[in-house]
């Protein structure tokens, strides 16, 4: 069967190596100038791999997903943790018994949802807290009993050995790709194929017949920079604009905790002479998606997730295409999420 995949992200990728190795004929397109979605990474002249998109950390429960993405990386056993500056100080999330220590008391629920995720996701979304569905404020674990700093309390965590961009190379091999590609140029090639697996956004493929879906994107603020920051990621559960300033010279290490800038455990970043080395210091700041951006998180409540429903009716009507991933099923899929999505779908 000859395959046309639409984007290389994780859903994307994921289906065409699926697809070739079962012996169909898969091309993909891609309107970017590289392969990988938003998990694309980029190794810099001054050795920083750079999470051109926000910080990404692989986690996973699911031991197929893992076993599948293992094929095409080995893993670093980096552990994320996250800190947040709140009107409280500077504090470890998830809630968690470390957290008690370092506000001096035990907090209500209340006060949890009050002191982290009130002003972070009204800043996140561009929506009140009031307006959060449960889909997405029960994303965020409220309260550990325990004093688990781990962002993450999955079977399987790391990062990819060599990088994102590596693991995406590796799982492409051999399967031909077009980048660079305008954004309707796979309406002409889908005539020729036998089944399109489409992962740009659902709106889009139906020409916005119902009008724009809302979605979130986000404005990239790098420096380049000696200091370094304490801890991989620190939220800004506060009034400041942006609502989080992450160091990516974490990102390819064991661990992301603080503290670990003092020793040379675990670290891999400090010099033979104790010096630290440049790094990259982002501040991310939420927008409205629109033409001159890019969608990074569907909105899938409220009008969002009422409009969805009617493009999800077109797509079930389409009789050659699959509709996978973040934007195309217009939902918030973790990476992991996004691979078991395509083999669920393609039953691989
Ligand atoms: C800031 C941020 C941080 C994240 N952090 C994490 C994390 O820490 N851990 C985690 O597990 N997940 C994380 N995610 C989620 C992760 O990015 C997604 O799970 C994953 O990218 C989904 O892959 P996808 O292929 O569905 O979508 P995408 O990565 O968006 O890929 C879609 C691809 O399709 C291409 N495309 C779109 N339209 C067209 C078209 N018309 N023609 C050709 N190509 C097209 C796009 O250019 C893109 O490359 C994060 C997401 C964001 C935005």
């Amino acid at each position: 069967m000859k395959v046309l995949i639409i984007g290389s992200g994780m859903s994307g990728a994921t289906a065409a190596r699926l697809l070739a190795d079962v012996g169909h004929s898969v091309m993909v397109l891609e309107t970017r100038e590289h392969a990988g979605g938003n998990c694309h990474d980029e190794r810099l002249e001054n050795g920083v791999r750079l999470h051109q998109y926000g910080p990404h950390l692989f986690h996973t429960s699911d031991e197929k997903v893992w076993n599948f993405l293992s094929r095409f990386t080995a893993w670093t056993e980096y552990r994320h943790r996250v800190v947040a500056d709140t009107r409280l100080g500077r504090i470890s999330i998830p809630y968690n018994l470390r957290t008690e220590q370092q506000v001096g008391r035990r907090l209500t629920d209340g006060e949890i949802r009050e002191l982290i995720f009130v002003e972070y996701s009204a800043k996140q979304w561009g929506v009140p807290w009031e307006e959060m569905p449960a889909a997405i404020t029960g994303r965020v674990p409220t309260r550990r009993e325990n004093d688990d700093d781990g962002y993450f309390t999955d079977r399987f965590q790391g990062q990819p050995k060599e990088g994102y961009a590596a693991l995406f190379s590796r799982m492409l091999e051999g399967i031909p790709i077009r980048l660079g590609m305008e954004k309707n140029a796979w309406r002409a090639e889908a005539t020729e194929s036998d089944l399109v697996i489409y992962t740009g956004k659902v709106d889009e493929y139906f020409g916005y017949c119902y009008g724009r879906l809302p979605y979130r994107s986000l404005r990239f603020e790098h420096t380049r920079t000696k200091e370094r920051l304490p801890y991989a990621v620190i939220n800004q559960c506060n009034a400041l604009p942006w609502t989080r300033i992450y160091d990516h010279q974490w990102f390819s290490g064991e661990n992301g905790n603080a503290g670990m800038l003092d020793t040379k455990a675990g670290t891999g970043h400090i010099a033979e002479d104790g010096s630290l080395p440049e790094t990259i210091v982002t501040k991310e700041y939420p927008l409205a998606h629109d033409d001159t951006n890019d969608p990074y998180y569907p909105m899938p409540f409220g009008e969002g997730m009422a409009l969805y429903q009617r493009y999800k009716a077109l797509a079930d009507q389409e009789p050659h295409t699959v509709f996978l991933g973040r934007l195309a099923t217009y939902s918030y899929l973790d990476m992991w999420m996004a691979v078991a999505q395509a083999m669920v779908k393609l039953r691989a």
